[in-house]
């Protein structure tokens, strides 16, 4: 590696002492020893969540060094609030093929600028030589007695969606193919492209629906994937409305109608949150919602019957899943 291990953790991963001290007061030891030490508040539990983005598999070649980072704390902070947890310290294992300036630089900016904006600590990692893949382990706590889960949806609970679906796969067909986006103007090219390379994790809204959501899922591989996981752990059926599903301006643009539809359905890498409420808690979602500054939309209900059902008004409408499938075989969602 260009610069030594050490020299590259002081340059670009560890914070000045004060820094560390403002941004958290819960760790007692970070960077720099054996391991870290955390101090969890007494009496939550500790939640943690860890995944890994491999170069050529859920990142292409020659990503910006700043997006790769982002997307990878930002996939491990919304599994953190689809359970409802606070997130609180982070573990990062970088595996570089060089330890090339260029790419850490930006690779740090992009990373502590995410874990500032929630106020998430960087509290050790590793640090190896191989082909570039980047690992987070991201930690946080929660009241005991109060995760959302996927398994506690019951027939009748409504359908709820955070964001716009479909965006971030849009904006990775852009980055696939620079020509299809050549009809959309710039600001709708801007936003797609925008929601692919740093998709915002939800944190607050994860939070706020602690004791008024019945079930809730992380939506990484495509909205009609894991909705229809959270109904099935949750033993029920889903029926979607295909009319009530949140589609942004920038992607009717990019994929007309019904190629909206189908990428908000079936398009994976947004980092949004679905969940279901029973009917009698919706004015106290709403009360809730008024200080999270996150759109949410109710797509559907879970129904008795198994499966995942599409309506339009009423009548049974097929998915055809085969945007999906071509989207997989590009290699960008390589979830297993
Ligand atoms: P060890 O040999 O004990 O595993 P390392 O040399 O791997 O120690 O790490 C030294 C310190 O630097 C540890 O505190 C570790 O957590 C931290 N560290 C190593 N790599 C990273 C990284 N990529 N980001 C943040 N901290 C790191
Ligand atoms: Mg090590």
């Amino acid at each position: 590696m260009g610069l030594g291990e050490f020299e590259l953790i002081e340059r670009y991963f560890r914070r000045p002492t004060e820094a560390r001290r403002a941004a958290r007061g819960d760790v007692p030891l970070g960077i720099g020893d054996d391991a870290a030490v955390l101090a969890p508040p007494p009496g939550r539990h500790l939640v943690a969540a860890l995944d890994t983005l491999v170069e050529g598999r859920h990142f292409i070649a020659g990503s910006p060094p700043e997006s790769i980072a982002h997307r990878a704390l930002a996939v491990n902070l919304s599994d953190l609030a689809a359970m409802g947890a606070e997130p609180a310290w982070f573990l990062l294992s970088l595996t570089m093929p060089v330890a090339d300036e260029t790419f850490l630089e930006p690779f740090a900016r992009g990373l502590l600028q995410l874990a500032d904006q929630h106020a998430v600590a960087l509290v050790g990692g590793d640090t190896t030589a191989g082909p570039l893949a980047v690992a987070v382990q991201a930690m946080g706590t929660l009241a005991p007695g109060t995760a959302l889960t996927r398994t506690g949806g019951r027939p009748g609970d409504l359908v709820y969606v955070s964001g716009t679906p479909g965006d971030a796969a849009a904006g990775l067909q852009l980055v696939l193919d620079a020509g299809a986006g050549a009809v959309l103007d710039a600001a709708h090219r801007e936003w797609l492209w925008n929601r692919f390379h740093f998709p915002t994790p939800r944190i607050a809204l994860g939070q706020a629906l602690v004791g008024i959501a019945s079930a809730c899922v992380d939506v990484s591989d495509g909205l009609a994937a894991d909705a229809g996981r959270l109904a099935r752990f949750s033993g029920c059926g889903l029926a979607i409305d295909a009319a009530r599903l949140p589609i942004s301006a920038a992607l009717r643009a990019h994929a007309g109608e019904p190629g909206g539809r189908r990428m908000a359905l079936t398009g994976g890498e947004d980092c949004e949150l679905c969940f279901t409420v029973p009917p009698e808690k919706i004015d106290a979602l709403t009360a809730r919602l008024v200080n999270v500054k996150c759109p949410v939309s109710c797509i559907g209900e879970l129904t008795a019957a198994g499966g995942v059902q599409l309506r339009d008004q009423g009548a049974a409408l097929d998915i055809d899943w085969s945007g999906f499938d071509h989207f997989a075989q590009q290699g960008s969602s390589g979830k297993t």
